[in-house]
């Protein structure tokens, strides 16, 4: 049985943020079992208990350009996906991140710089069993042509589909093994986030990207990309949208099995995803559920009688 994982040491980050254009100074600090993903608002003059964020769904809040977490006194936390992704992505399982604003840096668009300060400060087992959760049975949600489905496996596969009018993406597609020892590190964590010129210089108009620049996004215009540096994958795009996914549906709380088929899909899918699931009891178990055992069991059992039969 796996066990849980945090930070052997501390580390901290800092630099604009994309929505706001302030100076986000953060510390990822290591945490007990059992903690989860937990933020902290060091710049709220508050009692520690209304500073504290809880990276779980019932705390997501408007979900448009990015995912913004809020707890039940109104205190936030936004553009924590990336963050989130990398701690799925190299299985930290529960980490406390002070923050000074009301969100995380944008850094370089990606979740790179996380990933190398956590193999920087090295990564601790705990004494205590993780638990996973695992789908039971198939769930599809739609919205237009969107759509996300989920189906039960052994393991978290994800198969992600964009289409966008523009030559460099047209149609892209990324399958993605997360439960694998192909490494999220070096497939996914490098691809930044992306943003098309009209709806940059729209939001950017609205005051809604104030610190957004070609330092932490691409940005596509009808001849390419604006950006001085190449892209870092022909398909960096739908692999960003990977990294998105990773971030969010680690919002379930645990990490999960399950065949995750997304197809244009984007924040608020995932968010209203993870609701359907949670919405009933029996469209999951977790892996060491005493249903499941006993299931087991039974199974052993039966497979034993089968074979004694057959001998
Ligand atoms: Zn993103």
């Amino acid at each position: 049985m796996a066990m849980q994982k945090t930070l052997k040491k501390y580390f901290k980050l800092s630099g604009i943020t994309l929505h706001s254009g302030e100076i986000s100074n953060i510390k990822v600090n290591p945490a007990p079992a059992n903690t989860g993903i937990l933020f902290k608002r060091t710049d709220l003059k508050v009692p520690h208990i209304e500073s504290l964020i809880n990276a779980k769904i019932e705390n997501v809040v408007n979900s448009e350009l990015c995912t913004k977490l809020s707890n039940k006194y109104g205190h936030a936390v936004s553009t924590i996906e990336h963050l989130m992704s990398a701690f799925h992505g190299l299985e930290i399982d529960n980490a406390i991140i002070e923050v000074d604003k009301a969100e995380l840096p944008i850094l370089d668009g990606s979740s790179l710089e996380y990933v190398l300060e956590i193999e920087r400060v090295g990564i601790n087992n705990l004494q205590t069993p993780r638990k996973i959760i695992n789908i039971t049975r198939p769930i599809i949600l739609r919205n237009n042509d969107s759509y996300i489905k989920v189906t039960p496996a052994n393991s978290m596969t994800i198969n992600y589909t964009i289409v966008y009018d523009h030559k460099l993406i047209n149609e892209q597609n990324f399958i993605f093994d997360l439960d694998s020892k192909c490494s999220y590190r070096n497939i996914i964590s490098n691809s930044r986030t992306f943003g098309f010129k009209d709806e940059v210089e729209f939001l950017k108009d609205k005051g809604l990207i104030a610190g957004g620049s070609l330092e932490n996004a691409i940005v596509l215009d009808n001849d390419g990309i604006m950006n001085q540096s190449v892209l870092r994958h022909d398909d960096e795009f739908v692999r960003h949208k990977v990294l998105d996914f990773i971030g969010d549906i680690y919002l379930i709380g645990h990490r999960v099995s399950g065949n995750f088929e997304i197809f244009k899909g984007g924040h608020r899918l995932t968010h209203e995803l993870i609701k359907s699931i949670m919405s009933d009891r029996s469209n999951w178990k977790y892996d060491d559920d005493k249903a499941s055992l006993e299931e087991l069991t039974f199974s052993t059992l039966n497979h034993k009688k089968e074979l004694s039969a057959s001998l």
